[in-house]
Protein backbone atom coordinates (compact mmCIF):
# COMPACT_ATOMS: atom_id res chain seq x y z
CA UNK A 1 0.00 0.00 0.00
CA UNK A 2 1.45 3.49 -0.95
CA UNK A 3 1.77 6.41 1.61
CA UNK A 4 -1.88 8.39 1.57
CA UNK A 5 0.98 11.41 2.01
CA UNK A 6 1.95 10.27 -1.81
CA UNK A 7 -1.34 10.05 -2.86
CA UNK A 8 -3.40 13.05 -1.47
CA UNK A 9 -2.51 15.73 -3.40
CA UNK A 10 -4.43 18.22 -5.19
CA UNK A 11 -8.16 17.99 -3.88
CA UNK A 12 -10.58 20.38 -4.65
CA UNK A 13 -14.36 20.80 -3.60
CA UNK A 14 -16.90 22.11 -5.72
CA UNK A 15 -19.81 24.51 -5.60
CA UNK A 16 -23.05 23.01 -6.34
CA UNK A 17 -24.28 26.16 -7.29
CA UNK A 18 -22.10 28.46 -9.16
CA UNK A 19 -19.21 25.86 -9.99
CA UNK A 20 -16.53 27.49 -7.75
CA UNK A 21 -13.44 25.63 -6.37
CA UNK A 22 -11.61 25.80 -3.74
CA UNK A 23 -8.38 23.44 -3.01
CA UNK A 24 -8.35 21.28 -0.30
CA UNK A 25 -5.45 21.29 2.52
CA UNK A 26 -3.76 17.48 2.25
CA UNK A 27 -4.05 17.61 5.80
CA UNK A 28 -7.56 17.26 5.58
CA UNK A 29 -7.34 14.66 3.16
CA UNK A 30 -5.36 12.20 5.02
CA UNK A 31 -7.38 12.52 7.86
CA UNK A 32 -10.95 11.49 6.25
CA UNK A 33 -8.98 9.06 4.50
CA UNK A 34 -7.90 7.33 7.88
CA UNK A 35 -11.49 8.24 9.32
CA UNK A 36 -13.11 6.29 6.72
CA UNK A 37 -10.46 3.93 6.87
CA UNK A 38 -11.45 3.11 10.76
CA UNK A 39 -14.92 3.33 10.34
CA UNK A 40 -15.59 1.33 7.05
CA UNK A 41 -12.01 -0.55 6.32
CA UNK A 42 -12.73 1.14 2.99
CA UNK A 43 -9.82 2.81 0.69
CA UNK A 44 -10.75 5.74 -0.96
CA UNK A 45 -10.35 5.72 -4.69
CA UNK A 46 -8.31 8.64 -5.35
CA UNK A 47 -8.71 9.26 -8.90
CA UNK A 48 -12.20 9.90 -8.56
CA UNK A 49 -11.80 12.02 -5.18
CA UNK A 50 -14.46 14.77 -5.74
CA UNK A 51 -16.07 17.02 -2.84
CA UNK A 52 -19.13 18.76 -3.54
CA UNK A 53 -20.57 21.37 -1.37
CA UNK A 54 -22.22 25.40 -1.65
CA UNK A 55 -19.84 27.76 -1.57
CA UNK A 56 -20.03 31.07 1.32
CA UNK A 57 -22.07 33.16 -1.22
CA UNK A 58 -24.39 30.16 -2.80
CA UNK A 59 -25.07 29.01 1.16
CA UNK A 60 -27.48 31.76 1.60
CA UNK A 61 -29.35 31.57 -1.85
CA UNK A 62 -29.83 27.92 -1.06
CA UNK A 63 -31.22 28.25 2.79
CA UNK A 64 -33.29 31.00 1.53
CA UNK A 65 -34.98 28.42 -1.08
CA UNK A 66 -35.12 25.16 1.57
ZN1 LIG B 1 -21.25 28.92 -5.20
Amino acid sequence: MAKIEDKAKAYVIQCLACGATCSIDKEIIIGLHKGIYNECQFEIDHSHLMIKGYCKRCQESVLESS
